[in-house]
This record gives structure tokens, sequence and C-alpha cells, in this order.
């Protein structure tokens, strides 16, 4: 299989079927966020990251996603973003990948720069804040603000935790693939 087409089988298969205690599927999220991405006029490997921002979830076990016990789920939590950044860096550069790894730390960032920030979250996405470290400290917002990709991972962010909308209809995978393809490396 062509890197998208193993990709495009994340989607299918784990992405059409599970949840991760939101009212859209893990798939449906992702592919909502790519379609926010895109109406924001972003660039093609900030498109790609929001489509492809929680696909560490896919690439874990049902029951190391929370789906089938509670206890790996801190574990999870905290790492989709560095294990899906890992995973994708074989096919795509830092400006896809980056913005994946970083978009747990944004959702701490936020949460501690942006006052209004925390009300806008999910239950879920609040209950697993304290699983991921809470809000930055002083420190750590500083340090963030300084990575390349910290802006483009908050942006990912914004569209992530708007991306959980049942009543929504976002395009298919099928849509994105060739975004994607033009994208791998040579
Ligand atoms: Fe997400």
């Amino acid at each position: 299989m062509t890197a998208v087409e193993v990709i495009g089988a994340l989607f299918a298969g784990p992405g059409a079927r599970d949840y991760l205690g939101e009212a859209v599927t893990i798939g449906e999220h992702m592919l909502q966020a790519a379609a926010l991405a895109e109406a924001a006029r972003a660039d093609g490997p900030l498109v790609a990251a929001a489509l492809l921002h929680d696909i560490g979830h896919l690439r874990q076990a049902p029951s190391r996603r929370g789906l089938g016990g509670s206890s790996p789920r801190a574990n999870t939590d905290a790492r989709h973003g560095e294990a899906g950044a890992r995973w994708l860096s074989r096919w795509f550069g830092a400006a896809v990948t980056e913005p994946v790894r970083l978009h747990v730390a944004a959702k701490r960032y936020l949460c501690a720069v942006d006052a209004g920030y925390s009300g806008l979250l999910s239950a879920e996405s609040v209950r697993t804040l304290s699983l991921q470290g809470g809000p930055m400290t002083a420190g750590e917002v500083a340090a963030f603000e300084a990575l390349p990709h910290g802006r483009n991972a908050v942006a990912v962010r914004r569209w992530d935790d708007r991306a959980k909308d049942p009543a929504v209809t976002a395009p298919r995978f099928a849509h994105f693939a060739p975004l994607l393809e033009a994208l791998l490396r040579p």
C-alpha cells in the first residue's frame, strides 16, 4: 500500500468506528478539523496537520485508546501527539508533523494564556487536561512560544476544539488524499 492508502485505511477502519468521548468518531473529528483549516485558507501542510492530528490514537489498540478500560488512558492522552508525529515523519516534513506533535501542548498553552479558552473545551477535553499536565507554567509558555511551529500547533488546536459537531458533514478522506500525496517527501 502507498502511504496515503495506509492512512486512508486508518480513517476507514478504526477512524470510522471509534470515539474518544465525543459525539463524532475520531475519523469524522479529524475530517472536520481539516475542513475548518481549509475554510480558514490554511496552507497545505497545516490542513494536513489538522487532518492527521489524532492519527496517534488510531494507531493504538482500542484498549489503549481508553475504550476497553481506563488505566492506560493517561498515557495515551499525553502521548498521542508524539506518537502520531513520529509515525508520520517517515512520509511528511516538520510543517505537517510538528503541529501534530504539539497539539496537546497547545491545549495546555491556551489554557495558560487565554482566559476564555477553557470554557470552550468539551467535557472530555477538560477531563484529559489534567492527564496531560494541566495549564502550562510561565516558563513552559515562554518555551512554547519560541518553537518554530508553536503558532501552527495553536491553530490546529483551535480547529480541533471545534471539530466535534455531529450536525456537520465534512468532506470524505478522498477529498484530502491529493493534498497528502503532494506533501509526501520525495
Ligand atoms: Fe483532536
